[in-house]
């Protein structure tokens, strides 16, 4: 391997840039630990401006005989780019797990390969975009969706990979260049993401990936002028700031942020898996934006499903998310560990109870125990904020009216789980609940078709299908006479 590099998990990993078809080193370095044991994996090249300027400018140079392959010229190159990630499949999830400490056993399963799917899906669907007409009685309106440019796009590390090429594959499908931002305290996946692009014959500068933390690489790519579109998925606070950026400059951003989603309970659902499923809402140690963190039971069936609830929850072992058996893994960071200590300290001293968890578990300096705190008020933190950690509420409630007030009692949108065996009462909560994505008797099931995205603060914009490429084309009318 040429340049900087690291062995993790077995694999070669280069440590640098990834900036015009070269790795690019920085002097300036930024260390990077497994989450698993605390173990040093590397340093990487730290971004900063002048590399934010590189790759922003080889993306712009690459952009012309992109853009001009067309969909039908871009497909087989992205076919084979993800048939790249296919065949490495154990290497990522290995990787990915040591770096950011999910769960093996779901990147092998779930998360790589949907990380292949998210670029042969957007491939294909980009040769459906083009030539279609809307015939009026003076002229005919020929629409077409021309790329965007270049393309910044920042991720974080909760799942790096798959949550990069949910981007990278709409944007370069659609005929775009891309720089993209890696998560500082996940990086590695990323760096092989631009070794499989480049090995299947993605051209040099379509693909560039700064490496470096998110208030220097990150500012400098969302300040850049000769950016295109910002597609940043992180934390409703970051957002903000980037949004400042993108406002001065008119770029167009879309942004999927944190979740406070409610899961609803009606007494005439199946509560074995209902059980089976807030007890899901533990994996990764709550670390997924869309997790069901705020359980609302309907109180006729409270007392039996905390029973249901609390059989399920034995099983989330906490443990090496290398381990096949483990369902909790640890946090990310040290200082996400304190962030979520912090939440769990404060909802004790609100006067939360915990009914099981509360504290550090018997595992290692990163594991915390899956909780779950009863006694809440709507307005307390605990049930206001986004923990990102293995941390549930737990509230009742009498009628369908009063659920949706406590489930709209966020300034959070992104999503909801609702329990019912009744279709129509289950419609109408579902409609009446505020958020971009709502499961019914099932959670995280994802057609990569179907709109993705929050609400309120949960986010701006939609993903998916043909709403990913309504961010990464401007879409014009050719309206001709006839
Ligand atoms: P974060 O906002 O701290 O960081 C996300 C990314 O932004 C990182 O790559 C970081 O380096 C970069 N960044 C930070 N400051 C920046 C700046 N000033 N300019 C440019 N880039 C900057 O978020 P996080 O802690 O990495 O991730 C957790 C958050 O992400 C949670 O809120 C979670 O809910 C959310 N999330 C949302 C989704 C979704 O699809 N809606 C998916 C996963 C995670």
């Amino acid at each position: 391997m040429n340049g900087n590099s690291v062995k993790v998990a077995g694999v070669d990993i280069s440590t640098d840039h990834w900036i015009g078809g070269k790795r690019v080193a920085s002097k300036q370095k930024f260390a990077n630990f497994s989450p698993i044991d605390g173990s040093h994996l590397g340093d990487l090249s730290a971004g900063g401006k002048a590399e934010a300027d590189a790759a922003v400018a080889a993306a712009r140079k690459a952009f012309p005989a992109w853009a001009a392959l067309g969909p039908k010229g871009r497909l087989p190159i992205l076919k084979k780019f993800a048939e790249g990630i296919k065949a490495r499949v154990n290497d990522l999830a290995a990787v990915e797990t040591m770096d950011n400490g999910s769960l093996l056993m779901g990147n092998v399963h779930r998360v790589v390969p949907r990380a292949a799917q998210n670029i042969e899906f957007f491939a294909d669907w980009a040769l459906t975009l083009d030539g279609h007409s809307i015939d009026s009685p003076e002229v005919v309106n020929h629409v077409r969706y021309d790329p965007a440019g270049v393309a910044v796009l920042i991720t974080p590390w909760n799942a790096p990979l798959m949550l990069t090429t949910w981007k990278v594959g709409p944007a370069l499908a659609a005929g775009n260049t891309v720089v993209v931002k890696p998560p500082e305290w996940a990086p590695l996946t990323c760096s092989l993401m631009a070794d499989i692009a480049h090995a299947a014959g993605v051209p040099a500068g379509v693909l560039n990936v700064v490496q470096g933390i998110g208030e220097e690489a990150g500012d400098a790519l969302v300040n850049h002028p000769d950016v295109d579109r910002i597609s940043f998925t992180g934390s409703t606070d970051t957002a903000k700031i980037i949004g400042q950026a993108a406002a001065r400059s008119i770029t167009p951003m879309s942004a999927e942020l944190g979740g406070k989603s409610p899961f609803i309970v009606c007494a005439d659902a199946d509560l074995d898996a209902a059980a089976q499923t807030v007890a899901g809402q533990y994996m990764n140690a709550g670390q997924v934006c869309l997790a069901g963190t705020r359980i609302m039971v309907e109180k006729k069936i409270e007392e039996e499903f905390l029973e249901k609830v609390r059989g399920a929850a034995s099983h989330m072992i906490v443990g090496d998310p290398r381990d096949k058996d483990t369902r909790v893994g640890p946090l990310i960071h040290k200082e996400h560990f304190a962030r979520v200590a912090g939440f769990v300290e404060r909802a004790r001293a609100d006067g939360a109870v915990p009914l099981w968890g509360g504290n550090r578990a018997n595992f290692g300096e990163l594991y915390f125990e899956p909780t779950l705190f009863a006694n809440i008020t709507p307005e307390l933190e605990i049930a206001q904020r986004e923990v990102f950690g293995p941390v549930l509420t737990w509230q009742n409630f009498s009628s369908d009216d009063e659920v949706i007030e406590l489930a709209n009692n966020t300034r959070y949108g992104l999503a909801g789980t609702l329990f019912s065996r009744n279709e129509k009462r289950a419609m109408d909560i579902a409609s009446r609940v505020t958020a971009g994505t709502l499961w019914v008797n099932c959670f995280f099931v994802r057609d990569l078709a179907a709109p993705f995205g929050g609400a309120k603060d949960s986010g701006i914009g939609r993903e998916g299908g043909t709403w990913s490429f309504d961010f990464y084309t401007d879409i014009k009318n050719i309206s001709v006479r006839k």
